[in-house]
């Protein structure tokens, strides 16, 4: 991952250590040597992450934090401490100053390459939501409740496995102030928990009496169904080993203990925060990428998905010289369906007509509605006797049987099908849509009900 970095301290010898860590990893690295010059800094350059000393003449810290977090133009910007001493009361300073995250001097390697990451990652990941808000906001769609709470880090559900009964009643009474939380003291129950409920959060504690935490992280990184779920881990001091460990097995980030509450909550929240960003930035893509090729009505491709695919079919068969066709399929008399019965029994024959229409392609093929009441195969490795044969069996299957549009009425509803084939390098798309769509009307002006593969 890289990411701009901003190192702000007063001593030059502390910028260049953070420095010389953060370049080793390959994060890009700028550097400030005060508050004011860090708040330029932030203005002036794109800024992904700012690790900023708490002690520093003029300017401290929290009032450089504060600020950076109330301009609007660096607000987004994510602010790790980086405190003298372990002293809660800083910690609880720097939250009200806007604080994301806190690292405690002398800087650990893993704590800053941990917390630097992850608040990068949070960083990038907001960076696309802003930018999907100002989208939407162009496409004149209001911001919706999902992405309001997509955007906050509180009242999430929180997993937390430790069977430690002092330990675990302190973090639950912490946690619960802002989210919910449930407290499962056996391994495998927690697992079970993770398959069938839905958590924001796992937070696993790395000394469980007979029982390695970290299988429990791994278990949850290989199902599906939790594999996304962002994990926190309890870790005793001096056990860098199993924590290095853990980071491997894609471990989120941790805690170390005794657990300061204010860096616990600071870290949930970031990681609540990345969970919901990251999945309702997959849910929109997912969405916005299914409706731009299906069509809504019948779940059939639309004409858009198969005008572009329909190319790469095209020259595939071309290159191999494999045959290609295309069957065009129009309902008859449709528009006397609408005017009898009404546009919604026009849409039930639709969907129905769809049904039966995919239940006629192979895997292989490409079945479209391009619009109204006219649908598309495209066939590959299909000779236009083959293709014959699938519009028959589709005709038939159109006119076998009646389709219900109501509790007690049914209607007879066939279709007429034009064909086409590959004939030439010269065939396009174009060419080929022209003469299935001509072998269409042919089978129109033959009394409808029939398949034609020609224009004759
Ligand atoms: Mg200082």
């Amino acid at each position: 991952m890289t990411a701009r970095v901003l190192v702000v301290d007063d001593i030059l010898a502390n910028v260049k250590l953070l420095e010389a860590r953060l370049s080793a990893e390959y994060f890009e690295v700028l550097s400030a040597f005060s508050g004011q010059e860090a708040l330029d800094v932030c203005e002036r350059e794109r800024v992904d992450v700012v690790l900023l000393d708490v002690m520093m003449p003029g300017m401290d810290g929290f009032e450089a934090c504060k600020r950076i977090k109330e301009n609007p133009k660096t607000h987004h910007i994510p602010v790790i401490m980086v405190t003298a001493l372990d002293q809660p009361s800083d910690k609880i300073q720097g939250l009200e100053s806007g604080a994301d995250d806190f690292l405690t001097k002398p800087v650990d390697d893993i704590a800053l390459i941990t917390r630097v990451k992850n608040i990068a990652r949070l960083k990038m990941l907001n960076d696309e939501m802003v930018l999907r808000a100002s989208t939407s906001k162009r496409l004149g769609m209001t911001e919706n409740d999902a992405f309001a709470k997509a955007l906050s880090g509180h009242s999430g559900r929180v997993l937390v496995v430790d069977d430690h009964p002092r330990s675990a009643a302190r973090l639950s009474e912490a946690l619960s102030k802002v989210h919910e939380t449930v407290v499962e003291q056996d391994p495998q129950q927690a697992m079970n928990r993770l398959l069938t409920e839905d958590y924001d959060l796992l937070v696993v504690s790395l000394s469980l009496n007979d029982f390695d935490g970290l299988r429990l992280c791994s278990q949850a990184r290989s199902h599906e169904r939790s594999r996304r779920l962002p994990i926190v881990i309890l870790v005793e001091p001096g056990d860098d080993a199993r924590l290095l460990r853990g980071l491997d097995l894609g471990v989120n980030d941790y805690v170390m203990r005794p657990i300061d509450r204010h860096e616990m909550m600071a870290r949930v929240k970031s990681q609540i925060k990345r969970k919901r960003h990251a999945d309702f930035l997959r849910h929109s893509l997912e969405e916005s990428v299914e409706a731009s090729v299906v069509d809504a009505l019948t779940g059939l491709h639309n004409r858009r998905y198969m005008e572009t695919h329909i190319q790469t079919l095209l020259s595939t068969a071309k290159e191999s010289g494999r045959p290609l066709s295309v069957l065009l399929a129009d309902i008859d008399h449709f528009k006397k369906v609408n005017d009898t019965y009404g546009h919604d029994v026009g849409d039930t024959v639709l969907q129905e007509f769809s049904k039966r229409f995919a239940r006629n392609t192979r895997g292989v093929d490409l079945a479209c509605r391009l619009g109204g009441e006219e649908f598309m195969i495209v066939m590959p490795d299909t000779d236009i006797a083959l293709a014959y044969q699938v519009g028959e069996r589709l005709r038939a299957c159109i006119a076998a049987d009646t389709f219900t549009i109501s509790t007690e009425q049914s209607i007879r509803v066939t279709a007429s099908v034009g064909l086409a084939t590959l004939e030439s390098k010269d065939d396009t798309a174009q060419t080929l849509f022209k003469k299935a769509d001509q072998a269409l009307y042919a089978a129109k002006r033959r009394g409808r009900n029939r398949v034609a593969a020609d224009a004759a």
